[in-house]
């Protein structure tokens, strides 16, 4: 078999690995709580707060989608013209065009200048979030969060283009099983190493202090069977009120953080109720599935590009002989970003039926439906969150169930239990 015939195989596996993959681990069965209890949580949610949180939502729309169309405008002219592949031979110029210098710092500038494009609107977004009082930090913190994580980008952006262009060097003809490989290995040590290496780059943590609360979230989680190494108080109140809590690593490096702001604004009740979502989070273990999903996505879409890249009428509009060469890294980034759009509802999808399984587990564990309601009331008041937000836009992004559906699940669960 040719090397395309062994391309076109794996990736018809790697399709088939991914959608097996999600209809095991995927909780698809979960109705959404009654409509008729999300209209009652609606109601009783403060009229100014629903007022404030539509608002807010309203006066980000339009800067979020522009920036959606700019970036695809922006990825769509260096990718399917010419403009793309001679930037970055231009780039190379100055070293001789020497395929490392076309293949880390061309990739690098082409990535540069979508961001750069789409920066108004990042500084849109941040000028929203200051006026309505949710971002703490200021003009010089913003350009300092902005700086850390591109120069975090630019260092992972880098590693991968130099090892992704060196393997189209030495395996010109078996590039993209390599290339699958690697993708899908990033994805995992991502998934490790993220929140030893990346995370404290911009948050401090602590162990949170020992006392009632840090006694009842431990003892919880031991009666949860769930092994979590430590509680983490991260100090989120120097870039934003908003209040959070995640669980983040896999294995030893497994950790449930808690936003400070969240230990300021809520009550221990309710922080428990928080801390019970997410160790409902580490008991499904759903960091090990989004990691392997992540991974098979990634390797079925290297493949895919691949086979996609080796459509001669695409070549000829990039301007470029081959998908595997530098100058072709912006036709990448253009199918990537294509591809991206169309996998982001997908993605959005999985995550509101993860996150709903969550609200179950921190429902069942606490049996305290009541403070579930009220910790979503104060984490959408905090927050500013739109309680019952659009269905499209839902549908589009939501990464959560809204929170009249959360709201909702907490009464349904009430009813059934007799709580
Ligand atoms: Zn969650």
């Amino acid at each position: 078999m040719s090397p395309r015939g062994w391309a076109v195989l794996a990736f018809a596996g790697l399709v088939v690995a991914l959608l097996l993959a999600a209809a095991l681990l995927i909780p698809w069965a979960r109705p959404p709580a009654p409509r008729a209890d999300q209209l009652a949580a609606l109601r009783e949610l403060p009229a100014d707060q629903v007022a404030r949180g539509r608002a807010f939502h309203a006066a980000l729309r339009p800067g979020g989608y522009g920036a959606l169309a700019v970036g695809l405008l922006v990825a769509l002219a260096l990718g399917l013209t010419p403009l793309g592949s001679r930037l970055v031979e231009a780039v190379g110029r100055p070293f001789g065009d020497h395929w490392v210098a076309q293949a880390v710092l061309g990739g690098l500038a082409v990535s540069l200048l979508a961001d750069l494009l789409t920066l108004p609107f990042a500084a849109w977004r941040q000028s929203v979030l200051t006026r309505y009082g949710l971002s703490t930090h200021g003009w010089g913190g913003w350009v300092g969060d902005l700086l850390r994580s591109y120069a975090v980008s630019a260092v992972i952006a880098a590693i991968a283009l130099l090892g992704f262009y060196s393997v189209t060097r030495l395996a010109p003809r078996w590039w993209w099983a390599f290339g699958a490989a690697g993708a899908a290995g990033l994805v995992v040590l991502l998934s490790f190493v993220l929140p030893v290496l990346v995370e404290p780059v911009f948050n401090r943590f602590t162990p949170m202090e020992p006392g009632p609360l840090r006694t009842e979230l431990t003892s919880m989680a031991a009666r949860d069977g769930v092994p979590v190494r430590d509680v983490l108080v991260a100090d989120a109140s120097r870039r934003t009120r908003a209040v959070n809590a995640y669980v983040s690593g896999l294995g030893p490096t497994r950790r449930v953080v808690v936003y400070d702001t969240l230990l300021r604004e809520a009550t221990p009740a309710e922080v428990t109720s928080v801390v019970a979502h997410e160790l409902g989070h580490a008991k499904d273990r759903d960091v090990w599935t989004g990691t392997l999903l992540g991974a098979l996505g990634a390797a079925a879409a290297v493949v895919g590009l691949h086979l996609l890249g080796s459509w001669s009428a695409l070549l000829r509009q990039a301007g470029v002989d081959s998908v595997a060469e530098p100058r072709a890294f912006p036709l990448l980034l253009a199918l990537v970003t294509v591809v991206g759009l169309v996998a982001g509802p997908v993605q959005a999808l999985v995550s509101r039926r993860i996150e709903a399984r969550a609200d179950a587990h921190a429902l069942a564990l606490t049996g305290d439906p009541v403070t579930f309601e009220a910790m979503q009331r104060r984490l959408a008041g905090v927050n500013l969150a739109d309680p019952d937000p659009p269905r499209w836009e839902h549908l589009w992004s939501a990464s959560h169930p809204s929170t009249v559906e959360r709201m909702a699940a907490a009464r349904a669960y009430a009813r059934e239990t007799g709580r």
